[in-house]
């Protein structure tokens, strides 16, 4: 089929955002009675979930420090709740299990949740603690521990299954998905700013709204939009910090330990929850008892039938090439630059034999296949969810997003002219305005 010439609604990217604001947008014009087909495309230069959406752990939790995290968190939860075999959605839950100097921020976002009504149970103390995890897994040994947040709502998607899935929601809509086209520049309006076209390798399309949905190419899509490389932020002393970098890069360390998955069952026989530990213990090699590191460190794990064993990951490493030379293709696995380390298998495969006995021994099971990848992230490692010119609506997720399906709808709603008070704290101005989020303990920029 040619590519068209026109289209109202084109979105950029076929990962988790654009997918989910196709599939939105085409629900929003049917309940009114508008036809769809024709109307919009999703363009992506790669296929469906090439990007960061197709090689995610695929964890949806709640637990973020930040309150318009959390309150956005919980309406995309509903999301993935709406449709859990569609979306190939685990509804196992989430348990952050942390040490004493995340006790204080873990015991706040505990007291945030029962306020928004997101069930969750809060474990404090050591000895409590530990016999709430041994009442799930007998061999559990982890140091340190002083607090569990056990979130009964979130758990894990399989990443590429379920966006198969939202793809197939806004195409049976009239959604048409093209992919292999890439998208070089934007054509501006004489004498406004609208948007008026998208380039392509395959010629202009013009178009009425377009949503940009670019993950980890966040950077470049900002470029051809001609927007601000380097922003002023005002920080919480009232002082204005200036030419600060809009983008950096951050690797993404993860990994699977190929055994049978059904090796992290609870006591009980069950799908455990997703497990998050951060914890200050000495972490010793697994392989010869040397130390690995004396400072916080965390890791998340989960038995996943879809990477085949336990899947999970540890805190991502800061990318310091500088901003404009970072190579970001080709993506994820197939980079020769930006796959997880040796070091992080080491860390990893070691990290779980700390925590659970039945690892222990089990270093030669790491998969020394390429994984992880590099995610693109804002100045204060939040999104960025707003509106340029007339017609260019921005979704820069900070790698936040797998969790984050409810997105696109709220996207949507605005597009459609309807402002969303959920994203109102994560909009482009807040840096000059020095409306930033709080900031909390953890070893991770993401929580
Ligand atoms: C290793 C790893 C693990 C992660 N784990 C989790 C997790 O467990 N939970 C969680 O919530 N988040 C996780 N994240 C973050 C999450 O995956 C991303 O935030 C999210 O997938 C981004 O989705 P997106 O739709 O914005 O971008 P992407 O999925 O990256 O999609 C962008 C698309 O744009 C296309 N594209 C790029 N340039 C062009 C162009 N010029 N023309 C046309 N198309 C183009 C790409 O081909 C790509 O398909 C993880 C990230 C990584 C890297």
């Amino acid at each position: 089929m040619a590519v068209p010439q026109h289209v109202d609604y084109i979105i950029i990217g076929a990962g988790i955002h654009g997918l989910s604001s196709a599939w939105h947008l085409a629900q929003r014009l049917t309940d009114r009675g508008e036809k769809v087909e024709g109307r919009i495309v999703i363009l992506d230069k790669a296929g469906i979930a090439a990007g960061a959406t197709g090689i995610a752990c695929g964890v949806v939790r709640n637990n973020y420090f930040q309150p318009a995290m959390r309150r956005l968190m919980a309406h995309s939860v509903s999301v993935w709740e709406s449709d859990p075999e569609a979306f190939s959605y685990h509804p196992v839950g989430y348990m952050q299990i942390s040490c004493e100097a995340m006790h204080g921020d873990i015991a706040q976002i505990y007291e945030e949740q029962q306020a928004i009504g997101y069930e969750s149970t809060f474990i404090e103390g050591a000895k409590d603690s530990e016999k709430y995890m041994k009442g799930l897994f007998d061999d559990w040994q982890a140091q340190g521990i002083t607090s569990v947040l056990h979130e009964k709502r979130g758990g894990f998607a399989n990443n590429t299954t379920a966006m198969y899935g939202v793809a197939k929601k806004a195409e049976d809509l009239g959604v048409r998905i093209i992919t292999g086209i890439e998208v070089t520049g934007f054509v501006r309006e004489s004498g406004s700013e609208s948007v008026k076209a998208v380039e392509t390798n395959q010629g202009n399309i013009s178009c009425q709204h377009v949503i940009v949905a670019p993950g980890p190419w966040a950077r470049d899509f900002w470029n051809m939009l001609e927007l601000p490389n380097q922003v002023s932020i005002k920080g919480a002393d009232g002082q204005m910090h200036t030419d600060v970098d809009m983008w950096r890069f951050w690797q993404l360390e993860e990994g699977v330990l190929q055994v049978d998955p059904s090796m992290l069952m609870t006591n009980d026989g069950k799908l455990p929850p997703v497990l998050h530990v951060d914890t200050d213990a000495p972490l010793l090699s697994d392989e010869d008892g040397s130390l690995i590191t004396e400072d916080l460190w965390g890791i998340y794990y989960k038995p996943d039938w879809h990477f085949n064993g336990i899947q999970g990951g540890a805190a991502p490493y800061k990318v310091d090439t500088p901003v404009n030379e970072v190579q970001i293709d080709p993506y994820g696995p197939s980079s020769p630059e930006f796959v997880s380390s040796t070091e992080f298998a080491h860390m990893w495969v070691s990290a779980l034999a700390h925590c659970h006995k039945r690892f222990h021994g089990m270093m030669d099971k790491y998969h020394p296949e390429a994984s992880g990848g590099i995610g693109c992230f804002t100045p204060d490692s939040f999104p960025v969810f707003d509106h340029f010119y007339n017609n260019v609506s921005v979704i820069a997720d900070s790698n936040h997003g797998y969790k984050m399906l409810g997105v696109g709808q709220l996207i949507a709603d605005e597009v459609l002219g309807e402002k969303q008070e959920l994203l109102e704290p994560f909009r482009f101005g807040r840096y000059a305005k020095g409306e930033l989020h709080p900031t909390s303990n953890s070893p991770f920029p993401w929580s």
